[in-house]
């Protein structure tokens, strides 16, 4: 690990690595994951942290108001290198803690060691990757970057570590302070997120933990215009109901997806089949960037060869708690209700499961993944987003009528295609609406530098630039000409 990062040089503007995910041939490595796993339903890590973090009145949220905005101005005067420096060490703690995160996603979101380890892995570039950047923008010439003074992130709760990981590293990489507000139900993998960018030299005045006791707290936190920035992960709505607190609200805000695969006649089915699986039901479809439709063009749509696959394929998948080293898909994060049961459950005009989901247990977490085929334009399962473990099947006469079907939905986050044709994959990059497109490959997973992430149509609300690329600290701050400043 040390060798790893003592690969990122000290100053100047350093060649980025993505960090490797654990290796599971090495012994040690699946002794440490077996014995993270035993710790789970105990695990108490991070609740001292999270009850220093409670905000219980309005005068308690103004003065940490006041005093992180202060304390950012202090911290955006140091220079780049100095908080590059501090960003690669918080890189080398997360990477420390790597197995205390395997227990906390475990325990707080059901996430399967094979979701949770890639998001270490993701959080630990975001580290390296900001710091770097961070240097580069003070490199341009003639114009000096100046940086908000005070950020507040609140990601959600199914990247409980990457996205709030993300969102703080990128702030302060800018030179921002920070308010980080993980989700209610995945705090204690927030408050160690804290702890290991506290010990790497952040201050704590600087990024400040905090969790809203109240609604009203809420809003008024969202609305105050100390606040500089809001980073935001979640629900469209979610946006929407920030800019009502606030309308100039600056916002960075990824919100909500629906997102489908398109696979062609020409498609290397086997992989499009393992590709689709990993995609649509990869914690348990809990992702934004899931795919919750395929879309299946001509002879495909009419074969049985690939339905039966990915019949085969899904059914086989063995679902379960994460605390079982067997559990291939784990559970919701909560009891299924509202709109992600009647998804579970109704089936809309003309359609019919492939595979039809039935709760496991009476938790009404753990869920059997579900197929519907027959999913028509416009219906209700076409344009929503139920956020679990449910795919639903579509045919397109054409490549072009499948990208409209696709096109017709309100979001654009991500969106894939199968297909071995170079005329169809130029057709499909300049014709489909969504932020993060993959060909050949499944549609979850970003990766840091390779991948910058985020979306478009109501995928994206605010600036917007994209998590883990070039231009995502720009969005953090404004730029002055020197010559203005001098
Ligand atoms: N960045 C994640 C991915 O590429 C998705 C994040 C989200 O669900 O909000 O899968």
């Amino acid at each position: 690990v040390a060798d790893r990062h003592a690969a990122v040089p000290p100053s100047g503007l350093g060649a980025f690595r993505n960090t490797p995910d654990t290796d599971p041939s090495v012994r040690s490595n699946r002794e440490a994951a077996a014995a993270a796993l035993l710790r789970v339903p105990g695990s108490r890590l991070g609740i001292d942290t999270i009850e220093a973090a409670r905000i219980a009145t309005p005068e308690a949220l103004d003065a940490v108001l006041a005093e992180t905005r202060a304390a950012g101005e202090a911290w955006g005067a140091r220079s780049a290198d100095e908080r590059a420096a501090i960003l690669h060490r918080a890189g080398e703690e997360l990477e420390n803690r790597r197995e205390a995160f395997w227990e906390l996603m475990a325990a707080e979101a059901g996430k399967t060691l094979d979701q949770a380890d890639p998001e270490v892995s993701e959080a630990i570039d975001f580290a390296h990757f900001y710091a770097e950047q961070a240097r580069r923008l003070e490199a341009v010439d003639g114009a000096s970057f100046e940086p908000s003074a005070l950020t507040l992130v609140t990601p959600p709760w199914n990247f409980p570590v990457a996205i709030p990981a993300g969102g703080a590293l990128a702030a302060l990489a800018a030179g921002s302070a920070v308010l980080l507000k993980p989700a209610a139900l995945t705090q204690r993998c927030g408050a160690l997120i804290a702890e290991c960018l506290w010990s790497a030299g952040v201050p704590r005045e600087v990024l400040r933990l905090i969790q809203v006791g109240e609604k009203a707290h809420g809003a008024a936190l969202v609305g105050d215009p100390r606040l500089d920035r809001v980073i935001l992960t979640g629900a469209f709505e979610t946006a929407e109901l920030f800019r009502s607190f606030r309308p100039d609200l600056p916002l960075l805000a990824e919100t909500s997806g629906k997102n489908a695969i398109i696979i062609t006649p020409s498609a290397d089915l086997d992989l499009a089949v393992k590709d689709v699986v990993a995609s649509a039901f990869g914690h348990a479809g809990q992702k934004c960037s899931a795919a919750s439709l395929v879309v299946l063009v001509g002879s495909v749509a009419h074969s049985r060869r690939f339905r039966t696959q990915l019949r085969d394929a899904v059914s086989s998948l063995t679902v379960g708690y994460p605390s079982d080293a067997t559990t291939q898909m784990g559970p919701i994060i909560e009891p299924a209700s509202g709109k992600l049961l009647e998804g579970l459950t109704t089936l809309g005009v003309g359609e019919r499961w492939l595979i039809e989901p039935h709760p496991l247990d009476d938790s009404g977490r753990l869920w059997s993944p579900g197929v519907r085929e027959g999913v028509r334009l416009g219906s209700a399962y076409h344009r929503t987003e139920y956020f679990g473990p449910i795919l639903g099947i579509m045919t397109a006469a054409t490549l072009s009528e499948a990208i409209a079907i696709v096109n017709e939905v309100d979001y654009g986050l991500t969106s894939g295609l199968h297909s071995l044709d170079a005329a169809e994959i130029g057709e499909w990059l300049d014709t489909v609406q969504a932020g993060n497109l993959y060909v050949n490959r499944g549609i979850t997973g970003a990766i840091v530098q390779r991948q910058p992430f985020g979306g478009w149509k109501r995928s994206a609300v605010g600036a917007g630039a994209k998590a883990g690329g070039p231009n995502y600290l720009i969005g953090l701050g404004s730029w002055r000409s020197r010559e203005a400043t001098a």
